[in-house]
């Protein structure tokens, strides 16, 4: 298994780590790899990353669709970014073929940190 770090800057965000995931999974070879992310207030997520303003607008429609001001019962205070984890999911699959990831044209894969700013890790181990 691999494993990489990520450190988030805000309460919420969506952070671009394609390229470390890339590099991980090519010295790891060909395959299909499983992308996880062992946290239950952050998620992962492969979207666009071409334009920076899609992630940005991601993070707003899940504040708009989840918003603080609920009756929540989780005493942490956070039941907001376990909502939003829950939404996001945990993982993905991901084809690297040829040493390159098998990505469309306009897909990044995002870490989802939504209750940053906090250390994170993301783990990474190919199938089969
Ligand atoms: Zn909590």
């Amino acid at each position: 298994m691999r494993e990489i770090r990520v450190r988030s800057r805000a309460k919420r965000e969506l952070i671009d780590i394609t390229d470390e995931v890339a590099e991980a999974a090519r010295e790891g070879g060909d395959g299909v790899w499983l992308v996880f992310v062992p946290h239950t207030t952050a998620g992962l997520a492969i979207n666009e990353g071409a334009d920076p303003s899609v992630a940005t607008d991601i993070v707003r429609a899940l504040e708009h669709a989840v918003p603080e001001e609920q009756a929540f019962e989780h005493a942490e205070g956070n039941s907001t970014a376990h909502v939003m984890s829950t939404i996001a999911g945990s993982s993905a699959l991901v084809a690297v073929e040829n040493g390159e990831l098998a990505l469309g044209t306009w897909q990044s894969i995002f870490l989802c940190e939504f209750d940053g700013p906090r250390s994170r890790e993301v783990w990474l181990r190919k199938l089969g």
